[in-house]
């Protein structure tokens, strides 16, 4: 339908800005569980254009929208911000622990790809543990670790503390 497609950034076919922070935003506002915040931004993307090709870039954006949505649940909410940028929220996380074990994996995944197909992202992380603590908040801290994990080398995921 006309509505579900506006709510859909077409070349991920991951929800688009607008409708992530809206579903971000309510589930944040009525569900007090631990959840966690990540961005993801694929590494040195402007040089996978200009080595590349802008086509090779679309594909590099759509081939990490669908590990995204392989390697997380149905009731987790995937976006793309913009960009190279992704955001994940995942429910109701008990432990720091079940989110590492998840990095790993789509790392893992990740550089796997070989060839002329090899990208790597860089992912920052926030874990609600207050009960109130709203998106922009959780946001802010996800995009602190995320700078870490570019400073600290790309190709990894920070965990904000
Ligand atoms: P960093 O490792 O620090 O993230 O470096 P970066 O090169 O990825 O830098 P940045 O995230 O600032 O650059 C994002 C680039 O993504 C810039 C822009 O040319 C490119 N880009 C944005 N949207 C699209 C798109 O829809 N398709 C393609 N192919 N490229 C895009
Ligand atoms: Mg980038």
């Amino acid at each position: 339908s006309l509505r579900a497609q506006s709510e859909l950034d077409l070349m991920t076919e991951l929800y688009n800005k607008v409708t992530t922070e809206r579903l971000v935003g309510s589930l944040l506002a009525t569900n007090t569980s631990h959840n966690a915040l990540m961005i993801v931004d694929i590494d040195d993307f402007k040089y996978v254009n200009d080595t590349k090709g802008h086509r090779k870039g679309d594909e590099t954006l759509a081939r990490l929208a669908k590990l995204l949505s392989e390697n997380f649940r149905r009731k987790d909410i995937i976006g793309r911000l913009g960009g190279d940028e992704f955001v994940v929220l995942l429910r109701n996380v008990n432990r720091a622990a079940d989110v590492e074990k998840k990095m790993e994996n789509l790392l893992s995944q990740i550089r796997g790809i070989e060839g002329e197909d090899a990208f790597s992202i860089s992912v920052g992380i926030a874990i609600r543990e207050k009960e109130h603590e709203h998106f922009e908040s959780l946001y802010e801290r996800a995009d602190r670790a995320l700078y870490q994990a570019k400073k600290d080398g790309k190709d990894q995921f920070i965990i904000e503390s």
